[in-house]
């Protein structure tokens, strides 16, 4: 994500220091495969189906997960991440969290932790290498009232974060990082989505993946995306304003803006997202998802921009976003995935290194106009753990 206001100038100052490090990126890449090669369960593939209210603030329904054990250990439980908690955590008696499991089957849910955003399940027989099973939940998401990822803006709701999500188990164990209030804690295996939105027909509801929609009940719409490979699945509902362009390279971009943003940002966000998401094909591999959602809106100034698989929402004013930045993202933490509170710096480093690519920016200087550095502790690598420790600054 990117919550900066000028987001040509450099957020970090990691371009420079990625050039200068080759030979420790590729001994990094060279220890990979070992730890890759346990991390479980893989293959996730969600199954959702949810019914959204008059205006989009509530969502119930049912979600199945089926997964594989890819280590030789047998699996006995699975950690599920309810990141849509992140900030409200175990809420109160008046005011529950934003989201809500129960009803499980398939596996023995235990008390929920981290804040109430992981739910351990165990499964009723270990399930050896190789074999797939399943688990399902009913889940009720209220999306919380601030601007955010996960939040409401006007009459606009984003469900970023909201789906509970397969947390990963690997040769660092079991990934129960909490949400530290900024950056993302996130770090999920590919995974195939089919969500099922059945909302007002007076919504518009972008979302991760490829959308078919066909008329529901009365007055209603059903939304049925499918998306492949990806890491999370998003979407928003509300009122947006809509265009679809395709680019020269053959992406389709489809772009939703609310009623008070400019339209001059609009036409730079979809010029930029066009010229991005062809170049980093060409330089990086093409993108593989077909289409792309555009989620605009000058009203996020509280929170800024962020990437989800798909879909990014933008905090677009008339000049713009940090679009390509965000459009970067599709590939640095999308397709080449990280532990992103591990090291965030891997995917905001590659995503930013990207965009100044994209600006035909000097990526040599970056060092130079990040100015001293910030403390004899910071260090290029440092989890996210560190910054929510008083570093956050740096
Ligand atoms: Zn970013």
């Amino acid at each position: 994500m990117t919550s900066i206001r000028h987001w040509r100038a450099p957020m970090l100052a990691l371009a420079a220091v990625l050039l200068l490090m080759p030979q420790t990126a590729a001994a990094q890449g060279a220890a990979e495969p070992a730890a890759a090669a346990t991390a479980t369960p893989d293959r996730p593939s969600y199954d959702v189906s949810l019914r959204g209210d008059s205006d989009g603030s509530h969502w119930t329904g049912r979600q199945t997960v089926s997964f594989r054990n890819a280590a030789r250990t047998p699996l006995r439980s699975i950690d599920v991440r309810l990141w849509g908690n992140g900030a409200d955590g175990c809420g109160a008696a008046d005011r529950p969290s934003p989201v809500r499991v129960g009803g499980v089957t398939g596996g023995t849910p235990r008390p929920l932790t981290v804040g109430c955003t992981a739910l351990r399940i165990d499964l009723p027989a270990p399930l050896p290498q190789g074999a797939r099973t399943s688990v399902s939940f009913d889940i009720a998401i209220t999306v919380p009232d601030r601007v955010h990822r996960f939040g409401k803006d006007g009459a606009h709701r984003y469900l970023g974060n909201a789906l509970p999500l397969l947390s990963v188990r690997d040769a660092q164990g079991r990934h129960l990082d909490p949400d530290v209030g900024f950056g993302e804690s996130f770090h999920t295996l590919a995974g195939d989505f089919r969500v099922v939105l059945d909302h007002p027909g007076t919504l518009v509801v972008p979302a991760t993946g490829t959308t078919t929609r066909r008329p529901g009940a009365p007055g209603r719409t059903v939304s049925t995306s499918t998306a492949r490979g990806v890491r999370d699945f998003a979407w928003a509902a509300g009122p947006f304003r809509s265009k679809t362009v395709t680019t020269p390279g053959g992406i389709r971009l489809n772009a939703y803006w609310t009623a008070t943003t400019s339209p001059e940002g609009v036409t730079t966000d979809l010029e930029d997202a066009a010229g991005a998401v062809d170049e980093f094909g060409l330089r990086f591999g093409r993108y593989p998802y077909a289409e792309l959602d555009l989620v605009m809106s000058d009203t996020l100034d509280g929170f800024g921009s962020m990437e989800f698989p798909g879909l990014v929402l933008l905090w677009t004013e008339p000049e713009g976003s940090a679009v390509v930045h965000e459009i970067a993202h599709q590939w640095f933490y999308g397709l080449v995935g990280n532990d992103q509170f591990a090291s965030p710096w891997l995917d905001e480093s590659f995503a930013q290194y990207a965009n100044q690519l994209y600006y035909r920016e000097d990526t040599t200087t970056c060092w130079e106009d990040h100015g001293a550095w910030p403390s004899d502790t910071a260090a290029l690598t440092r989890t996210l753990a560190y910054y929510a420790d008083g570093h956050r600054s740096e």
